[in-house]
This record gives structure tokens, C-alpha cells and sequence, in this order.
């Protein structure tokens, strides 16, 4: 049993889990850099170092598994006609 599971059954009352994003964080106050762990939709982090708000997740947020186009590209335009392709403009079929 990890120490994530022991924490959800403990006598400790918390607030329920939700979705969660980790990885790579940069404080843009002093450049500590830290891996951060942060419930999705948070902005700010506190930076472990300065402990001002000021940190952010380096990285883009992705999926461990993606859609792609016949042409390689994996970001999509949402229009009312479905997902376009930003690299070569076809609309995604067999996606859903
Ligand atoms: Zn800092
Ligand atoms: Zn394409």
C-alpha cells in the first residue's frame, strides 16, 4: 500500500481527492525550480524556497495518450464542424 493510499483512509479528515497535476515547477520570483504536485486548475504555486505564490508548472499540460492527424499534428481547433487540424485544416473523423 503506497503512502498516497494510507493518506486517503487516515483518522485525518481531508478534503476529497480530485484530479491532480504534477511535474516540473519554476518560481518566477527566485527560479527555484521543484518538482510541484497541485489539484487541476491551480495557477499558482508556492515556491518550497521563497514560499511567495509565484510559482507556475513549466511545462504544457499533455496527455499520456493523444489523438493524432494523418499528418502527425496533436492540437485541434474546436469548431462547430468538429476538431481541425491547426497543421493541415481537415476535420477529425473516427476520433469519438
Ligand atoms: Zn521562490
Ligand atoms: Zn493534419
Amino acid at each position: 500500500m503506497s503512502a498516497e493510499i494510507l493518506n486517503l483512509f487516515g483518522s485525518e479528515r481531508t478534503e476529497p481527492e480530485g484530479p491532480h497535476l504534477s511535474g516540473q515547477a519554476v518560481c518566477m520570483a527566485c527560479k527555484h525550480e521543484w518538482v510541484a504536485g497541485a489539484p487541476v486548475g491551480t495557477v499558482h504555486l508556492e515556491c518550497p524556497a521563497c514560499k511567495r505564490t509565484w510559482g507556475q508548472f513549466k511545462n504544457p499540460v499533455e496527455p499520456s495518450v493523444a489523438w493524432s492527424c494523418q499528418c502527425g499534428e496533436q492540437l485541434f481547433w474546436i469548431t462547430p464542424n468538429g476538431c481541425q487540424c491547426r497543421a493541415c485544416g481537415s476535420i477529425q473523423e473516427g476520433m469519438f
